[in-house]
């Protein structure tokens, strides 16, 4: 895992210093398009706040992590994809999590099953 204080991959796409297909953006949080997609939607909600993991956020958070669903649920509505979307939060590396800045996972375009995209 990469230090503490060493940039996050994200922080360096927020900053501009790794190139990324921004899809919104506010004072808050970043959305772009996945690099790897799973899916044939898939984009990245991305706080400006660096928090590591879902567990690591506290209730200074609160406001923060309300915008950010609120905010899927809006960009869902403008990728057309507001009926049927599947919201992902990998917390911890036996989750899953690859990159330690949180971020949420909007997937959509397939038909999910419980486990994940079927098709
Ligand atoms: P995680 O596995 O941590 O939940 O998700 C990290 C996501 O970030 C992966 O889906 C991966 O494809 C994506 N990703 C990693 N590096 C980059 C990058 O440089 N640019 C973009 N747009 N996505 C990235």
């Amino acid at each position: 895992m990469a230090e503490e204080n060493d940039l996050s991959i994200f922080e360096r796409i927020i900053a501009g210093d790794i190139p990324s297909e921004k899809i919104h953006e506010d004072e808050l949080a970043i959305v772009i398009q996945d690099i790897n997609p799973q899916a044939p939607t898939h984009v990245l909600l991305i706080p400006k706040l660096k928090i590591p993991r879902l567990v690591d956020a506290d209730v200074s958070h609160q406001a923060l992590l309300g915008h950010l669903l609120l905010l899927a649920g809006k960009v869902a509505r403008q990728l057309g994809c507001a009926d049927a979307f599947r919201l992902v939060i990998n917390n911890g590396a036996d989750a899953g999590q690859t990159v330690f800045h949180l971020h949420l996972h909007i997937l959509a375009g397939g038909r999910f099953s419980e486990g994940g995209l079927v098709n």
